[in-house]
């Protein structure tokens, strides 16, 4: 068994991270198996060092040990455009020149598990326009969902202790691959590290559920293995929302200084006993 956990470096790591890593960490040892670490760097613009030193000190002091040197996403762009290329070559991404505010003020964009489904205004536009416009205008790439739905035929994953999923990306619509200011989104990034480090379980909250149904679409589109899912309750704070980057009562650093002792924590959290106010919910 492989598990890993993946903060990304833009924010101090809360309560709810260090159940996931928990949960993933313990999987693991528990099978013999191992643990891995992923910084999802991805974002240049709002990934900070600072934060990454954070995560590392904020699981060492849980008492979670990791095997081997952490992987970056920042080291992994050349596997993220060589993936690109293959989607590119099979006619199943398309560049696209919107802009938020065009999107935003499109009537036609409804919602759907990851925010305002696009609308396609550059689906189909004819190839002169598209050469033209690539050549001076910044622009994402986005996956032609119904194309890549209708190849990829009925697709589902194993979750555990719950059986078969069924997965329907096609509710996303037409979601962004690579971005204008990364050379590859969330969904792209996370898909392919998990098949390259080899994970056979992805533990995370349920808050990504809707995303897995997108991965489970990129790995049978790239000829990826699907590993085992467990998608976990989210932690709540006192108000009954699930904790942010922004509650810094949760933040694990801030809970360090105040003397609380991690590898306590961590043990509580195993068992899902959390610290007075917290609640785990399932959205
Ligand atoms: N980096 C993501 C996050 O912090 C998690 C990615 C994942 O577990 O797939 O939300």
């Amino acid at each position: 068994m492989l598990t890993r956990f993946a903060p990304s470096p833009t924010g101090e790591l809360h309560l709810g991270h260090a159940y996931s890593a928990v949960l993933a960490h313990d999987a693991a040892r528990a099978a013999g198996g191992r643990f891995l670490l992923r910084i999802d760097d991805i974002d240049g613009s709002r990934s900070r060092e600072d934060y990454v030193a954070a995560a590392l000190a904020d699981l060492a002091w849980l008492g979670l040990d990791w095997d081997g040197d952490p992987l970056r996403q920042s080291d992994r762009l050349s596997d993220y455009a060589a993936a690109l290329d293959r989607l590119r070559a099979q006619g199943l991404v398309y560049p696209c020149f919107c802009t938020r505010a065009d999107i935003a003020a499109s009537l036609s964009a409804p919602h759907g598990p990851s925010g305002a489904i696009y609308p396609g205004t550059c689906r189909n536009l004819p190839a002169v326009e598209r050469e033209r416009r690539m050549a001076d205008e910044p622009h994402c790439w986005r996956l032609d969902m119904a194309r890549a739905a209708a190849l990829a035929g009925e697709l589902a994953w194993d979750e555990a202790g719950q059986g078969h999923r069924v997965a329907d990306p096609a509710a996303h619509g037409d979601i962004v691959l690579a971005r204008k200011d990364a050379p590859a989104s969330y969904h792209l990034a996370s898909t392919l590290d998990d098949a390259a480090m080899g994970i056979t379980h992805v533990v995370r909250g349920a808050d990504l559920v809707a995303s897995t149904d997108v991965h489970r679409l990129l790995q049978a589109l790239l000829g990826l293995p699907t590993p085992i899912y467990r998608h976990h309750a989210l932690v709540c704070g006192p108000d009954g929302k699930r904790l942010a980057k922004r509650d810094a009562a949760a933040s694990l650093k801030s809970l360090r200084e105040a003397g609380i002792d991690g590898r306590r924590l961590a043990a509580d959290l195993a068992v899902d006993r959390l610290p007075a106010g917290y609640s785990l919910q399932n959205p």
